[in-house]
């Protein structure tokens, strides 16, 4: 596990390298919100790209079940174009901060080599092992300049054994005005979850959920969740701090180092049918498991990562910090 280990620690800090790099080039975030969705898809086809082009290059037997496939890319030449430019710049350089695994030198990165790259992802979830990959999870969030992940998870047997989540604008403490941003979990089974500093792979300590009951955490999008039931349950718990509403599986980081006590995700009235993506959930689930937490369903059942893209036998996420997570759990039954 550990050579998994540090060369997705290394891909996916590379991936949020890329990811900034298009954030910062964004003409204004303002139109962009409003009509043109091309820097997110350029950094979800590049993080992609170099994410799975590091695990092929280590691991080429290795099934990946990403969000991303490069069919579209593959009929849009000017966004192709933009995204190998993005890719060529990461690709070749060698700058791994965890190990000294470097992946395969690729002289002149071609567009055929990222769409392989991007479609390395179309692997089907299967029993014995499989990564997971979101390249950027929370889109919107990103869009915003806000939070995002780029979240990576090795499951073997159904059990998430390795999660990586990348979270490079969230700070190192939330309620910090003045912290430095930029946050890698990372969480090995039954070795606990760490924190790196994204900017320059630095170890910032290994985190434990906490046991004082403080705040709720939420999607920032209200159609994500059904932040209505979110804050009776929050009233009921007698929690007095505001919801924390954030993008991404960095709610999932939050919990992790107790600055959240749980994060729900009860299913929204108007969309009672839809599921979750494995990719949406594995690697913050280990994160908050190793760091003492527990994770369900909304009605207590262990996510399923086998049953498909989506987990068709799952309804809703409820993150805790383990020890409220049975009082959630009943609240919830009774709304
Ligand atoms: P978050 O930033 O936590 O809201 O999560 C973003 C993820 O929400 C995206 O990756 C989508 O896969 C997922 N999503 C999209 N629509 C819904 C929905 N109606 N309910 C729950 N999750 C959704
Ligand atoms: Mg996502």
């Amino acid at each position: 596990m550990n050579s998994r280990k540090q060369i997705a620690m290394n891909a996916v800090l590379q991936a949020g390298e890329l990811c900034q790099l298009v954030q910062d080039e964004m003409v204004s975030s303002d139109s962009i919100q409003k009509s043109d969705r091309s820097p997110v898809t350029i950094a979800d086809f590049g993080s992609q790209a170099l994410i799975c082009k590091a695990i092929d290059d280590a691991f080429p037997e290795d099934i990946i079940v990403a969000e991303e496939n490069a069919d579209s890319l593959k009929k849009n030449s000017v966004l192709l174009e933009r995204v190998t430019d993005y890719v060529n710049q990461f690709v070749n350089s060698d700058d791994s901060k965890f190990g000294d695994e470097s992946t395969e030198m690729c002289e002149n990165v071609s567009e055929v080599n990222v769409c392989d790259w991007i479609d390395r992802g179309s692997g089907d979830v299967g029993s014995s092992s499989f990564w997971t990959l979101d390249p950027i999870d929370g889109t919107k969030g990103f869009l915003r300049h806000d939070q995002y992940a780029i979240a990576l998870a090795y499951i073997v047997e159904g059990e998430v054994q390795l999660g990586i989540l990348g979270c490079p604008n969230l700070p190192h403490k939330l309620d910090d005005s003045n912290s430095d941003r930029g946050c890698l979990f990372v969480a090995v089974r039954g070795d606990g979850t760490s924190i790196y500093n994204t900017g320059d792979g630095r170890y910032l300590g290994n985190v434990q959920v906490s046991e004082n009951a403080s705040r709720l955490a939420e999607s920032f999008e209200s159609t994500h969740g059904d932040s209505n039931t979110h804050s009776k349950i929050a009233d009921q718990l007698g929690l007095n701090q505001p919801p924390l509403q954030i993008d991404s599986q960095a709610k999932y980081g939050i919990v992790a180092r107790g600055e959240a006590s749980l994060y729900i995700r009860l299913p929204n009235p108007t969309y009672p049918d839809y599921r979750e993506c494995i990719w949406d959930h594995a690697a913050g689930l280990i994160v908050v498991e190793e760091a003492g937490g527990t994770v369900t369903d909304a009605n207590g059942v262990s996510l399923n990562f086998l049953s498909g893209r989506r987990m068709v036998n799952n309804r809703g996420v409820v993150a805790t910090n383990g020890m409220l997570h049975e009082q959630v759990l009943s609240l919830i039954s009774t709304q």
